[in-house]
């Protein structure tokens, strides 16, 4: 556990246990709806700020399409988080709605400690966020992990199992593991037809891969060639 994500659980607990009531907290100062961004992004989410306000899910039919009626997501607590690019980010309100609840019950049903809830609250955050994604070939094909039913996130322990490895960056695809030779598995992409990576069929866990694809890959570019390249994209687009 590092020190940094103590102290965010730390004033993530003392910011929740300030207040009792929470669905009744209609204003935070700018540094108190900070503490719940810096909890939420350490949680591994992509916020932009957290904000006054509600959000809404929507019923559906059995063909899955939206009907008008809505209903409130986050009940406990009334702020939502804000995604990158503006919107309503629902998983990171609903984590964050659930989270002031859990700090509650366990001070009031279980009678747990500060202490002991600002350890659960360590152990939350960690358990919050997503398998890092793999790098997968020097054209920078990405690997991120499918969200699962059970809602726990992959690790680098875990065994590649399952036909479905993980979710194509970027392009959305489902990424699957292939028998290709006597000795070789590759990772292909249903969505893009992208044939990923080819590796050793004893390779089982994502660190495993991880690891075989960091050895045979040449680095990434860093910022200033990924910049570079940009520019000169721009440049080959209008002159
Ligand atoms: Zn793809």
């Amino acid at each position: 556990m590092s020190k940094n994500i103590h102290a965010v659980a730390m004033r993530f607990v003392d910011l929740v246990l300030e207040h009792e009531q929470w669905s009744a907290v209609n204003w935070l100062h700018i540094d108190d709806l900070n503490i719940f961004l810096e909890a939420v992004t350490a949680a591994g989410f992509e916020a932009r700020a957290v904000r006054k306000g509600n959000v809404l899910g929507y019923f559906r039919n059995v063909n899955g399409f939206k009907i008008d009626e809505s209903f409130t997501l986050n009940t406990t607590c009334r702020f939502k988080v804000v995604a990158q690019n503006g919107a309503d980010h629902h998983s990171a309100t609903l984590w964050l709605n659930q989270t002031v609840r859990n700090v509650w019950a366990w001070r009031e049903e279980n009678n747990f400690s500060r202490e002991d809830i600002i350890g659960m609250i360590v152990g939350v955050i960690e358990d919050s966020v997503p398998l890092r994604p793999i790098r997968l070939s020097n054209e920078d094909d990405y690997l991120r992990e499918f969200t699962r039913n059970s809602g726990e996130h992959l690790r680098d322990f875990h065994d590649i199992d399952s036909l479905c490895v993980g979710i194509h960056m970027h392009c959305g695809g489902l990424l699957i593991r292939l028998r290709q030779s006597e000795f070789h598995d590759q990772i292909v992409c249903k969505g893009c037809y992208s044939n990923i990576i080819r590796f050793p069929t004893e390779i089982h866990s994502y660190g495993e891969l991880r690891q075989y694809a960091k050895e045979i890959l040449v680095p990434p570019p860093n910022f200033f060639a990924r910049t570079w390249k940009r520019l000169q994209a721009l440049y080959n687009r209008f002159w």
